[in-house]
C-alpha cells in the first residue's frame, strides 16, 4: 500500500493532477463536483504513477514523470488563461478557433493578452507548483494517513467514473461525460470532435457542387458584402456615438443612397462561427441545405464571384481556407494579408457585370492601434472620461480611431462601385465590448458577462447605387422600410438572393428581412441558445462612461 500510494511519484502526480483537472470546477461551481475531481485526480495519479514505475525507478522512470508532470502543467495554464479571459475550458469550440486563428491574428491576440508581467508571473507559478509538489512528495512519504486518504479518494473516484458511465450525473449542469472529467480526456474528446468537423467538410463540398441556381434579372445588379470585424454599434456616430466616427457613411445616410439599420445581431461573438452561419443559405429545412453557401448561388447563377479578405486564406481544413470548397465559391481570391484594409481595394478584380464581391476586413480587431494609418489618428486619451484609467482612454482612442479609418475604408468601396448597377451591404461579423461595464475589451466571452448586447448587436446597412435605385426602384422602397426591422445576420443569404433577383430552391422568402412574409417576431437565437429577444436582461446595461 505504502509502495503505490506512499511514494513520491503518485504524489507528485496527485498535486499536478489537481491543478489541472481542478480549474474544470469554474463550470460546474459547486463543492460536490469540486470533490468529484479531486478523487478523479487520486485515480488519474494511481494510474499515472503505476506507469512510471513499469520502468523500476531508472531514469527513464523520472522522464516518464517529468513529462507527465509538463503536459500537466501546460494544460492547467492554457486552461487557467482561457478561464480567467474567456470564462472557457480547452474544449472542441476552442480547438476550432485555434485551427481557424491566423499567424498574425494570433501574434494580435498573444500581444494582447500577455505581456511580460503576465509571464513572469506564469513562470514564478510554475516554480512554486514544482517546488511544493517535490516539498510535498517528500513531506508525507511512506505516510500511512496520507496514503489511506489516497486509497479512499481513489476508491471514490472509481466509483465516480462507474457512476458517470451509468449515467448518473452529480448536479444541475451535469458532470455527465466521462471525457469531461480529467483534463487529458477532455482535450482528446475535443480533438476527436474537431477530426469530426473536418470530416464535414467533403459533405460540404459536395453540396455546393450540385447547387442549382439561375437569375431573373435581364440585368443583374453586382452585389458587394463587405464584412466588417469587431465594429462595435456603440461607438459608431451613425447610431448616435457623440465621438464622429462615421462622418463620410452619415454623409451618405443624409442623401439617402444608405439605409442604417437598428435593430441587427450576429450569431456568434466568434468570427469563426459568425462567418459560416452568413455565408450559409439557411434557406430550407431540408437537412443539409445550411452548408449551401450564397456565393455558390452567385456563381451558379452566372455571377463572376472574389474573396478579398484580409484575415483568412486558403491553405487550411476549415471550411473557409479549405482549397476546393473556395474553388467552387469565387473565381478568384487574395493570397495574402495587405496591411491596412484599403489596400485590399488594389486587390479587387477586373471583372465584367454581374459580380458578386465579397471583402472580409481586419476592421477594428484588436490590436487596434495596428488598425489605422497615423494620417486617421484623431482622438487621444484626453477626449475619454476620467472614470477610465489612462490605458482605457487610450485604447478607446486606438478603437475609435480604427472606425474613422474603417468609415473611409468602406466609403472608398462604395466610391469604386458608384457608377455600376450595384448594391453594397456592410456590417461587423460581432461586436466589441470596450470597458462599458468593467476593465473587459474584447469579444468572445459574451454568455458569460453581465449583458450580450455589446458583443452581440452590430451595425448594419445597405448603400444603393443611384442606377441600382432607378432600375429597382421597389427593391430600393423596401430596404429602406425594412430599417427598424429585427435582423439577424445569419438570414443575410436570404436578402441578397431576394435583392439581386437569384432563383434557387435554397432561396425562402419567410426569412428575407425585405419581403412581407418575413415575420415581424422572426426567431433570433444566439450565441448556441440564446433567444436574443426573449432573453432575462432586456435592457443592455448603460455604459458608464
Ligand atoms: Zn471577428
Amino acid at each position: 500500500m505504502l509502495k503505490l500510494w506512499g511514494n513520491q511519484y503518485f504524489l507528485i502526480l496527485f498535486i499536478v493532477n489537481i491543478l489541472s483537472n481542478m480549474i474544470a470546477v469554474v463550470r460546474f461551481d459547486d463543492a460536490l463536483s469540486a470533490f468529484v475531481i479531486l478523487c478523479i485526480s487520486a485515480v488519474s495519479a494511481t494510474v499515472e504513477s503505476c506507469i512510471c514505475r513499469l520502468f523500476r525507478n531508472t531514469t527513464l522512470s523520472k522522464c516518464v514523470l517529468w513529462f507527465l508532470v509538463t503536459l500537466h502543467l501546460i494544460v492547467a495554464i492554457i486552461d487557467i488563461f482561457l478561464a480567467v479571459n474567456f470564462q472557457k475550458l480547452l474544449s472542441v469550440a476552442v480547438v476550432c478557433i485555434v485551427a481557424e486563428t491566423t499567424s498574425s491574428e494570433a501574434s494580435s491576440f498573444l500581444s494582447t493578452y500577455l505581456d511580460i508581467r503576465t509571464v513572469l508571473c506564469l513562470i514564478i507559478a510554475v516554480v512554486v507548483v514544482i517546488w511544493f509538489s517535490l516539498w510535498f512528495s517528500r513531506r508525507f512519504e511512506r505516510n500511512r494517513v496520507a496514503a489511506i486518504i489516497s486509497i479512499i479518494l481513489t476508491a471514490l473516484g472509481v466509483t465516480a467514473y462507474l457512476s458517470v458511465a451509468s449515467g448518473h450525473t452529480f448536479n444541475a449542469d451535469g458532470i455527465n461525460s466521462i471525457s469531461q472529467l480529467h483534463s487529458f480526456t477532455r482535450l482528446c474528446h475535443a480533438s476527436v470532435k474537431f477530426k469530426e468537423i473536418l470530416g464535414n467538410m467533403q459533405s460540404i463540398r459536395d453540396i455546393n457542387r450540385h447547387v442549382i441556381a439561375s437569375s431573373h434579372q435581364d440585368e443583374a445588379p453586382s452585389v458587394i458584402v463587405v464584412i466588417g470585424e469587431s465594429f462595435s454599434k456603440y461607438h459608431s456616430s451613425l447610431y448616435g456615438y457623440p465621438k464622429l466616427t462615421n462622418p463620410l457613411l452619415a454623409a451618405r445616410a443624409e442623401d439617402g443612397s444608405l439605409s442604417v439599420f437598428d435593430d441587427v445581431v450576429s450569431l456568434s461573438d466568434h468570427t469563426g462561427v459568425a462567418l459560416f452561419s452568413i455565408f450559409s443559405a439557411n434557406g430550407s429545412d431540408e437537412p443539409g441545405n445550411t452548408d449551401v453557401l450564397f456565393p455558390t448561388c452567385f456563381r451558379k447563377a452566372g455571377y463572376k464571384t472574389a474573396l478579398l479578405d484580409n484575415q483568412y486564406f486558403t491553405g487550411g481544413y476549415t471550411w473557409i481556407t479549405d482549397i476546393p470548397l473556395s474553388e467552387i465559391m469565387f473565381d478568384y481570391r487574395n493570397q495574402h494579408e495587405v496591411g491596412h484594409d484599403v489596400n485590399l481595394l488594389k486587390e479587387i478584380p477586373n471583372f465584367a457585370d454581374p459580380q458578386l464581391i465579397v471583402i472580409h476586413l481586419i476592421g477594428q480587431h484588436y490590436t487596434y492601434a495596428d488598425r489605422y494609418p497615423s494620417e486617421f489618428k484623431h482622438f487621444t486619451a484626453a477626449d475619454y472620461s476620467s472614470a477610465l484609467t489612462e490605458d482605457e482612454r487610450e485604447m478607446l482612442a486606438h478603437y475609435d480611431n480604427a472606425s474613422l479609418y474603417n468609415d473611409y475604408v468602406v466609403e472608398s468601396i462604395i466610391r469604386k462601385f458608384h457608377d455600376k448597377n450595384c448594391l453594397v451591404v456592410y456590417f461587423s461579423d460581432h461586436g466589441e465590448e470596450l470597458y462599458e461595464i468593467d476593465d473587459f475589451m474584447g469579444h468572445g466571452n459574451a454568455a458569460q458577462r453581465p449583458t450580450i448586447d455589446y458583443q452581440v448587436r452590430i451595425p448594419f446597412m445597405v448603400w444603393t447605387s443611384p442606377q441600382f435605385q432607378s432600375k429597382y426602384p421597389d427593391v430600393v422602397k423596401r430596404i429602406k422600410e425594412s430599417v427598424h426591422k429585427p435582423i439577424i445576420t445569419d438570414y443575410l443569404a436570404q436578402f441578397l438572393f431576394e435583392a439581386a433577383g437569384i432563383d434557387t430552391k435554397y432561396y425562402c422568402p419567410e426569412l428575407s428581412f425585405i419581403n412581407e412574409k418575413y415575420p415581424a417576431d422572426i426567431s433570433r437565437i444566439v450565441l448556441d441558445d440564446i433567444d436574443f429577444d426573449h432573453r432575462a436582461k432586456q435592457e443592455p446595461i448603460k455604459s458608464r462612461y
